[in-house]
């Protein structure tokens, strides 16, 4: 066997989902751990090394939103939101929590676990020397430094760790310097939502989080600009 089993954090105060969850995991060959309610389910995020965390919203003691943005400080561990109502989602991406992505319930079991593999599969990526691309591409921006291969940004060699939105984000406006951007057009292009689908502060709240971590002064920018009116871009 290779390796040892990657192990997922489940979140859910139904027990009948989290046990089927669980069940369908360790099927698929995964190791797991229960969390009822939320703040067990934040403990036990932050006390132990997950490779993925399955989190739901609706939870006793502290909700998903507060857990999923509390483990984010501390954590870049993925995280899958499982949702009970489509309508939701608009919130949560509006509220940009940093999850990795998103379920609604019902779900088939069968793409939840093709979500899963290709979460744990892109953290690992980013965390371990990427896989060789047949096309490495480092974008150098004076002392900021993205290395698309290895998903690592470094700036005045420091590395920065961003979550993968703000990677994604940070790598589209550098990979068109000088163009401005409108929210909308970021919207679709780096979240992939339609028209009214997405939140604008969406865009705005990534940027300023993205400034905070890679500006000396978020307030006298150097890299990422605001185009009054207009939007963002990189110089
Ligand atoms: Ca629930």
């Amino acid at each position: 066997m290779d390796n040892e089993k990657k192990k997922i954090l489940i979140v859910e105060d139904e027990k009948n989902i989290a046990q089927m969850l669980a069940f369908n995991l360790s099927q698929a060959g995964y190791d797991f751990d229960i969390a009822y309610e939320g703040e067990e389910g934040l403990k036990k995020a932050l006390d132990e090394d997950f490779d993925l965390i399955l989190l739901d919203i609706m939870l006793p003691k502290l909700d998903g939103f507060e857990v999923c943005r509390r483990i984010r400080v501390k954590k870049s561990t993925p995280i899958i939101i499982v949702t009970a109502r489509e309508e939701e989602i608009d919130k949560i991406l509006g509220l940009d929590l940093g999850a990795d992505d998103y379920v609604t319930k019902p779900f088939s079991i069968k793409v939840l676990l093709a979500r899963v593999k290709s979460n744990i599969r892109r953290a690992s990526n980013e965390l371990v020397n990427g896989t060789s691309g047949d096309n490495p591409e480092v974008i150098r921006i004076r002392d900021l430094m993205i290395d698309c291969e290895r998903y690592q940004v470094t700036n005045r060699g420091e590395q920065i760790m961003l979550t993968k939105k703000e990677y994604e984000l940070l790598l589209h406006l550098a990979r068109n310097k000088g163009k401005v951007f409108s929210r909308e057009q970021l919207l679709e292009e780096v979240w992939g939502y339609e028209g009214f689908y997405g939140d604008q502060s969406t865009v705005d709240v990534t940027i300023s989080r993205l400034r905070s971590k890679l500006e000396i002064d978020s307030s006298r920018p150097e890299y990422l600009f605001t185009k009054r009116s207009m939007g963002y871009y990189i110089k």
